[in-house]
C-alpha cells in the first residue's frame, strides 16, 4: 500500500529487544539464506533478528511445518517472507506461495513486506488479491501467474472456483493472524482453499493468541508441525499503563487532559462501538483536534485515506473499534488511549500491545467507569497484575494545549493506472527547488488516486506547484485534505 520515496529509505532501523539473553544478537548473517535477501533485510535496518525470528527461520528453512504464537508488532511476516523467498524459484513462472490473511489492509501490509524483502532478487511478482476491490485489474494480474499470491479467504475462493487462479503447485501455505481467521468465521474458507492445494507443502501458521481452535487448526493443516510460543511479558513491560477513574460525562476532558500530559504525536484510541467512535471524533473534532474515526461501516476507500493520514502524521488521532485496527502495522504510536474497557482481558492486551512496539517504550491509558471495575479486575487476574485506578485529578488542565499534526496530506487525481510512481511526484514538487526534499512525507500511489503528505509550512506552496504543473506530461487536480 505505501510506497516511501528514495529521499526517506531506507526505513528508519527499530531495533526489537530480544526476549532473553539466548536471543541477544543473532543476526541473519548466522543463516544459510540467499544473499539478495539478507542484503534487502540489511537495506530495511533489520540487523538482529527478532525473537520470533531467530526461534523460527531455522526451522522455516529446513521445510517444516511451524505453528508461532508471537504478539503483534514481534515480527512474524518476516520470518515467513524470509523463508518463503528462499525457496523460490523465480526463473518458474508458477505461483509457489500462497498467503491467507483475515484482512485487506493485512493482506497489502504483508505484500509490502515481502515485496521489500525481494527487492534484490529480479522479477518476483506479488499480487494481492482481496475482496472490495474491481475484478477487472485482478484478472489481468493472473494472466501471468504470479510467484507469491496474499489474499483474503473469499476473494481467493473466487478465483480458485473460476479457475482464473492456480495454486496445485503452492509449496508454502501461511495462514497469518490464524485466531482472526477462526474469529471471523473464515474457517470453511480455508478448508475449501484446502482441496485445491497439493498435499506435499510446508503449511505455517501464525498467530497473536492461542486458543483452542489453532490446535484444531493445526491438526487438519498441519503435519508434524514444530511449535513456538514467544512470551509476551518482556515487551509489555516496556509499556507504562495507566487507569484513571472517570465519571460518564467527564470522559472527554479526561482524554484531554491525557493528551495535555503527554504531547503525543500519534494515538490511538479504542471504543467498543462504531457509533462511539464516530461520537468521540467529533467532540475531539470541537475541541480543533484533527481525529479520524476508523471502523467497519465505511466504505473502503475512506479507511484506506484516513490510515494513510494518520500513518503519515497528518492526522494526530485514530478513533478505532478493535476490528478496524487489528493487525495494522502502524509504528510510532506514542499513546494508545482506552475510552472504555474492553470485556475481554486478552483483547485489552492486544490494545495497550500497539504501542511501544519493535521495543520502543510506550504509553497506554484507560478510563474506567465506576461500571466497568469488573474489566479491571479481570485484566488483573488475566495478566497477575494489580494495577489500582488513580484520580484524573492529577492530570493537567487542557488548557491551551496546541497539538497539531506535523503533516498536511495533498491528494492527486491519478495514480497507478496513470503510471505514476513516487519518483514522479517528488520529481514534481522538487524540480523547481522550492520545496526541500525532506519536507516531503509518505507517498501512497492506489490506483486512481495518489496521497503524498508534507510538511505543514510547505502544503500551500506543493499544492500550487501540482495545479499549476504537469507531472509527466499530464495535468491532474491536486487538493488538500482536511
Ligand atoms: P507481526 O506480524 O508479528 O505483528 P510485523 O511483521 O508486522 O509484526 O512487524 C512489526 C514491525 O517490525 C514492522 O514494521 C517490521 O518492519 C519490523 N521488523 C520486523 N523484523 C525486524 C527486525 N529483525 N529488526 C527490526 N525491525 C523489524
Ligand atoms: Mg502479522
Amino acid at each position: 500500500m505505501s510506497q516511501t520515496p528514495p529521499s526517506n529509505s531506507p526505513k528508519p532501523a527499530n531495533s526489537p529487544k530480544p526476549a532473553n539473553s539466548a536471543d541477544i544478537l543473532s543476526s541473519f548473517d548466522s543463516l544459510p539464506l540467499r544473499g539478495e535477501i539478507l542484503a534487502a533485510a540489511k537495506a530495511l535496518g533489520y540487523t538482529v533478528m527478532t525473537p520470533v525470528q531467530s526461534q523460527s527461520l531455522p526451522t522455516l528453512i529446513e521445510g517444516r511445518d511451524l505453528i508461532a504464537q508471537a504478539k503483534t508488532g514481534s515480527g512474524k511476516t518476516a520470518a515467513f517472507a524470509i523463508s518463503l523467498l528462499n525457496r523460490l524459484d523465480e526463473t518458474q513462472y508458477h505461483t509457489q506461495a500462497l498467503i491467507v490473511c483475515p484482512t485487506r489492509e493485512l493482506a497489502e501490509q504483508v505484500a509490502e513486506e515481502i515485496r521489500r524483502l525481494a527487492r534484490g532478487i529480479p522479477n518476483v511478482k506479488t499480487l494481492t488479491l482481496c475482496g472490495g476491490r474491481p475484478m477487472g485489474p485482478q484478472l489481468a494480474s493472473l494472466k501471468r501467474a504470479p510467484h507469491i499470491v496474499v489474499g483474503t479467504p473469499g476473494r481467493l475462493l473466487k478465483h480458485l472456483e473460476k479457475q482464473t487462479l492456480k495454486i496445485n503447485k503452492v509449496e508454502t501455505l501461511v495462514l497469518d493472524e490464524a485466531d482472526r481467521m477462526l474469529g471471523m468465521g473464515f474457517i470453511e474458507d480455508i478448508d475449501d482453499i484446502d482441496d485445491y492445494l497439493p498435499t506435499t507443502r510446508q503449511t505455517l501458521l501464525f498467530s497473536a493468541t492461542y486458543p483452542d481452535e489453532i490446535a484444531q487448526l493445526s491438526a487438519n493443516f498441519q503435519t508434524d508441525p514444530v511449535d513456538i510460543r514467544i512470551e509476551s511479558d518482556a515487551p509489555n513491560a516496556q509499556i507504562e499503563e495507566s487507569f484513571y477513574e472517570v465519571d460518564r460525562v467527564d470522559r472527554l476532558q479526561v482524554i484531554l487532559r491525557l493528551l495535555a500530559l503527554h504531547k503525543p504525536e500519534s494515538t490511538l484510541i479504542f471504543c467498543n462501538q462504531k457509533h462511539q467512535c464516530e461520537q468521540l471524533k467529533d467532540d475531539l473534532w470541537e475541541e480543533k483536534l484533527h481525529a479520524s474515526a476508523l471502523h467497519g461501516d465505511m466504505e473502503q476507500y475512506e479507511r484506506d485515506r484516513t490510515l494513510i493520514q494518520f500513518s503519515n502524521k497528518s492526522t494526530s488521532i485514530l478513533v478505532a473499534t478493535d476490528v478496524a485496527a487489528r493487525g495494522l502495522d502502524i509504528n510510532e504510536l506514542d499513546l494508545v488511549i482506552n475510552f472504555e474497557l474492553s470485556a475481554d482481558p486478552e483483547v485489552h492486551v492486544h490494545r495497550v500491545g500497539r504501542t511501544g512496539r519493535a521495543g520502543r517504550a510506550g504509553v497506554a491509558a484507560s478510563l474506567v467507569m465506576r461500571s466497568e471495575e469488573n474489566r479491571l479486575a479481570a485484566i488483573n487476574n488475566y495478566r497477575r497484575t494489580s494495577h489500582e485506578t488513580l484520580s484524573p485529578d492529577i492530570l493537567p488542565a487542557w488548557g491551551n494545549v496546541k497539538l497539531y499534526p506535523p503533516m498536511v496530506t495533498l491528494s492527486i487525481g491519478g495514480g497507478k493506472r496513470d503510471k505514476l510512481r513516487p519518483g514522479d511526484l517528488l520529481g514534481a514538487l522538487t524540480a523547481s527547488k522550492e520545496i526541500d526534499g525532506i519536507s516531503i512525507g509518505k507517498i501512497n500511489v492506489l490506483d486512481k488516486i495518489t496521497y503524498v503528505a508534507l510538511a505543514q509550512e510547505s502544503a500551500k506552496t506543493a499544492l500550487a506547484l501540482l495545479n499549476e504543473g504537469k507531472i509527466k506530461g499530464k495535468r491532474y487536480q491536486a487538493r488538500r485534505l482536511r
